[in-house]
């Protein structure tokens, strides 16, 4: 019989905050806790990302995203942007979005809104491996990759007798990590945010992405474009590979029996459709990669934080990617969360205690509840074939394109240019 003593009791380590999730909201979030000076722990259930060196390859991958100036400001401020722009984005300077039904169409230039560029076209794992650049090796932060988690325990009914203040997560080999702050940022459908109980609002937009990558005949021109047909908005990203700028990110929301049919098609019949698809706006589709599918649903949780628990990025709001702005939004939750937390730790407060975690709800909320709402309003205006409700989005279009200053005004939106990006990160 084995008494206490010879059992080998697991061991728990302690850090300030522990991040359960090192996509680029988790990693972005991690290096901003590390450089203020925090010791981090990441728990990600993949293997190591790769490194930059390998981080693309000939043909771009089919997983990217619009990054807004904003989030370019916030990752030069992580020193991962140099990196990214050595390896590969690709900036636009004009935007074009029209309604296939009709006539109405508007487009944006960087000129007209004031700015450099509208934004930066970026494979994902190009800006995740440029982010974990930054936080693998550095001194604050221990990395839990391949890492699988088996529950969390909270302060009221913690795994030992100690007591402290905060929580524990007990990972599937026994190791016990412990924290006054947790946070999810383990995706949509985040299994830290269930283990905490915190329950979402789910809006199915009966809509499913189509992703691939496409060669086009003509240049992109630095244009990012999107044709909305039949309320299924088709995108064609712009992507310059080795000066080659005839490459395009294709993402087509649609509903999920088109979709299927379409990744039922050849490459080629695909890239054919697609070409067609966006009257040849680019000429023809010249080659073809394979399709990806995505369902869509919108989520959004009830709560962002409860006492030692926080969630950002896609854990706390999950939005239909039709205005490519749902890592945009969580890069800013994890710059408004660093923040608090980081104010709160330098002058020796709680950092995990709800007062805290509040103002970081507070801060974000709104932006990210906006945006839900809009991108729903989207699809309700842009799906109708009421003859009157499409006579008023085209002639709210073209009349709008004439109209500069409110044109400003959505395009500080869509560039993410209200100067939101928090004072500690500029
Ligand atoms: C088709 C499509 C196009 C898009 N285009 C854009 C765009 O142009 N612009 C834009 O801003 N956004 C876009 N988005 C949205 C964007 O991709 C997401 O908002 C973003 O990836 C969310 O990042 P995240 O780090 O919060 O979550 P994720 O990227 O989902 O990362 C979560 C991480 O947590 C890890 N994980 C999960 N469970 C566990 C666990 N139990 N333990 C440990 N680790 C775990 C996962 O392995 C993963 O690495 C698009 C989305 C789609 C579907």
């Amino acid at each position: 019989m084995h008494t206490d003593s010879s059992i080998a009791k697991p061991s728990v380590e302690s850090f300030e905050a522990i991040i359960v999730g090192g996509g680029m909201v988790g990693t972005a979030l991690c290096a901003l806790l590390a450089q203020a000076g925090m010791q981090v722990a990441l728990v990600e259930a993949k293997p190591a990302p790769l490194s930059l060196e390998n981080a693309t390859s000939q043909l771009p991958a089919p997983r990217v995203s619009a990054l807004t100036p904003v989030s370019q400001r916030l990752l030069t401020h992580l020193g991962a942007w140099p990196a990214m722009q050595k390896t590969r984005v690709t900036p636009y300077q004009g935007m074009q979005v029209w309604d296939a039904e009709g006539s109405g169409e508007i487009t944006f230039s960087a000129d007209e809104a004031g700015v450099a560029v509208l934004g930066h076209i970026v494979e994902n794992a190009v800006t995740l491996a440029a982010l974990n650049h930054q936080v693998v090796g550095h001194p604050n932060v221990t990395p839990f990759f391949g890492a699988r988690l088996q529950a969390l325990q909270r302060a009221s009914s913690p795994p030992s007798k100690q007591a402290s203040s905060g929580d524990w997560l007990i990972l599937d080999d026994g190791r016990q990590l412990h924290a006054p702050l947790i946070i999810a940022a383990d995706g949509a459908h985040s299994v830290l945010r269930e283990m905490a109980g915190i329950e979402v609002a789910s809006d199915d937009m009966q809509q499913e992405a189509v992703v691939t990558t496409v060669t086009c005949a003509k240049s992109h021109g630095g244009a990012a474009r999107q044709a909305f047909i039949d309320g299924r908005p088709l995108a064609f990203l712009p992507l310059t590979v080795e000066g080659n700028d005839h490459y395009c990110s294709i993402v087509w929301s649609t509903t999920p029996e088109h979709a299927a049919e379409l990744s039922e098609l050849s490459q080629q019949a695909l890239g054919e459709t697609l070409g067609e698809a966006f009257g040849l706006r680019l000429g023809e589709v010249t080659a073809c990669d394979k399709a990806h599918r995505f369902p869509l649903v919108q989520r959004h949780a009830r709560h962002y934080v409860q006492p030692h628990f926080a969630l950002v990025g896609d854990a706390a709001h999950n939005i239909h990617p039709l205005a490519g702005q749902g890592v945009n939004l969580g890069l800013m939750d994890a710059a408004v969360l660093a923040e608090e937390v980081v104010h709160a730790w330098q002058r020796g407060a709680p950092w995990g205690e709800l007062s805290t975690l509040k103002r970081y709800e507070r801060r974000r909320r709104f932006d990210n509840s906006a945006m839900l709402g809009l991108m729903k309003g989207f699809k309700v205006l842009f799906g109708s074939h009421d003859p009157a409700l499409t006579l008023a989005r085209n002639l709210g279009m073209s009349g709008m394109n004439q109209l500069v200053p409110l044109k400003r005004v959505l395009m500080r939106q869509a560039t993410g240019e209200r100067g939101r990006l928090p004072l500690s990160c500029r």
